[in-house]
């Protein structure tokens, strides 16, 4: 069985004890086992802090954009083998790996770009310099210079490529040095991708650094110049940002947890128009893509409520065509969950969902899957629950069942009910409404749009155009307000904030536009 072995202080750690087991989530088989034990975590934030972070600083963002442009073409060389690598530890289907790991190599292209075009400069300004006083002998301007600490990056198990990728990019690319620690589960992928990335030898020495196991003390050791960026579950995140130290010294603290999504289908939307097949469509595969192991995916859908069982109908008939089983076999279109644990959250929370709404497809038990050995895998079939009561839906407003699972809720065509029961899931990542009607658009956005990160639109126009309301672009804003954790990731420019200090700078204007490198 192999070992997967942590990248600190420029050499590859292996443990000798204190391991986790990873197996194959669609035969149980054990597959490499990893722990941190014996890693001095000390020495891993001052490698980072003495070597690492000087060196990226020192380089202008076209030098560091250069950085991201090769990391992303190694990864894509290997993009064969890393999608083996999720088929075995995350049982992603072909479709479901690319979307990880094309992710991961498209957003490091997209900051290697822009990176590109922010140039020959250290620091970005912000904004136009204004006038403090009668004169401009008195000037004000804002800065964004690096932090110089260390970012680390937490990661959840469902995004073993991506998720290393799009924190990295924003974090490198601003001037951060990086250590990065993917879920144990699954860090078969992530660890393999840093391997690739250090045997090519991209990066500055202590620029990029892989935990494999827990952190040990790694966490308390951080202050006020270093940055948390943490993807998963609501609980961990409220655990973490509690520290002591982290709230003593102001650390930086980035939040990306569960997200109640909602789909809504607007009340002009008839049977049989394109955007109805657009919604019916997306809906399936936000439902069983990663089999519903993603934070964007759909987990409650709005429907008219006199067309509930229409579209109930409808969508049983694309779920029941979906193979569940090992992504081995050809025939498989969604694969397993991720670990046994994932499966015991997912039938426990099905079991609390069940409180507020009843199952009308699928079952709340592990199923055999196709190609897979009798009696072994986490499988669980795509699973739509329906509640005829959207206000009083209980735990479906907020219990985040991480698996292929979502439920039906009615609501009475206008758009302010629909804003009214989306916002019930108390902040979300994304929201997609599907309608041609820019008029009911406009109100539910009026009325409902703080309560989420984002306003993925369906509608006639975008059909055949749009990759669907679940994936996380470096264009645009990944993250969301309340239970989705508040924090903001990727959105171009946006994402690498947190990783900058923004300033300003005062005196007379000459002296502050020469400083900022501002014409004057
Ligand atoms: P999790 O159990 O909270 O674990 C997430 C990460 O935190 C893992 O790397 C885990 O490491 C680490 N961790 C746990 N306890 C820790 C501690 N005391 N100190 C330091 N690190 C610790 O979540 P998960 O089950 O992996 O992920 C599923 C959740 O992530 C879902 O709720 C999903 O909504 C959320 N998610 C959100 C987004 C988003 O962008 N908003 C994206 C993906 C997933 P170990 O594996 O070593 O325990």
């Amino acid at each position: 069985m192999k070992t997967l072995k942590s990248y600190v202080c420029g050499r590859w750690h292996e443990a000798a004890s204190g391991f986790a087991t990873l197996v194959n989530p669609s035969t149980e088989e054990e597959i490499a086992r990893a722990s941190s034990q014996g890693i001095d975590f000390g020495e891993v934030l001052a490698h980072a802090r003495e070597k690492g972070g000087p060196a990226l600083r020192a380089m202008t963002f076209a030098q560091r954009s250069g950085l991201l442009k090769e990391m992303s073409r190694v990864l894509r060389d290997h993009r064969d083998e890393l999608l083996d690598l999720s088929r075995q530890n995350n049982g992603s289907t072909a479709p479901d790996g690319s979307f990880d790991l094309d992710g991961a190599t498209g957003t490091l292209a997209f900051y290697s770009a822009m990176g590109k075009r922010l140039g020959d400069r250290t620091f970005l300004t912000e904004g136009e310099g204004v006038q403090l006083a009668k004169t401009e002998a008195f000037w004000g301007q804002h800065i964004l210079v690096p932090r110089q600490g260390v970012a680390v990056h937490i990661n959840a198990f469902n995004f073993p490529a991506w998720g290393f990728a799009e924190k990295a990019a924003c974090a490198l690319l601003a001037g951060m040095p990086v250590i990065t620690k993917p879920a144990t589960a699954t860090a078969l992928t992530t660890e393999r991708c840093i391997e690739l990335i250090v045997e090519a030898n991209l990066l500055p020495e202590g620029a990029l650094q892989l935990i494999v196991g827990n952190t040990g003390d790694l966490l308390d050791r951080l202050g006020p110049q270093d940055v948390l960026a943490f993807t998963g579950s609501a609980d961990t995140a409220k655990m973490l940002r509690s520290k002591e130290n982290l709230l003593a010294s102001c650390t930086r603290v980035n939040v990306e947890a569960d997200s109640l999504n909602a789909a809504v289908l607007g009340p002009d939307v008839a049977a049989g128009s394109p955007t109805f097949d657009l919604f019916l469509k997306e809906v399936a595969r936000e439902m069983t893509q990663k089999a519903g192991q993603k934070c964007t995916a759909v987990r409650r859908i709005l429907v008219p409520q006199d067309r509930m069982d229409e579209v109930q109908d409808a969508l049983i008939a694309r779920l029941e065509k979906v193979v569940t089983g090992n992504p081995a076999d050809p025939s498989v279109r969604m694969g397993p969950l991720a670990t046994a644990n994932q499966l015991e959250d997912a039938l426990r929370g099905l079991a609390e969902l069940q409180q507020g709404a009843r199952i009308v497809h699928g079952g709340a038990k592990r199923i055999d899957g196709v190609g897979a050995p009798e009696g072994k895998g986490f499988f669980l079939a795509p699973t739509l629950l329906r509640s005829d009561d959207a206000r009083n839906a209980g735990p479906v407003h907020d219990r985040e069942v991480f698996g292929p699972v979502a439920t039906l809720l009615p609501y009475d065509a206008t758009a302010t009910a629909a804003a009214e029961v989306m916002a019930l899931g108390g902040g979300t990542l994304v929201t997609s409404v599907y309608s041609d009607d820019a008029g009911w658009i406009g109100d539910f956005l009026v009325r409902g749009a703080s309560a989420t990160g984002r306003v993925y639109v369906g509608s006639q126009s975008s059909v055949g155009e749009t990759p669907g309301s679940g994936a996380a672009l470096p264009q645009t804003l990944h993250g969301g307000p309340g239970r989705a954790g508040g924090g903001e990731e990727l959105g171009g420019l946006v994402g690498l904030r947190l990783y900058l200090q923004r300033l300003a700078i005062q005196g007379s204007k000459t002296l502050v536009n020469e400083l900022a490198g501002v014409a004057s």
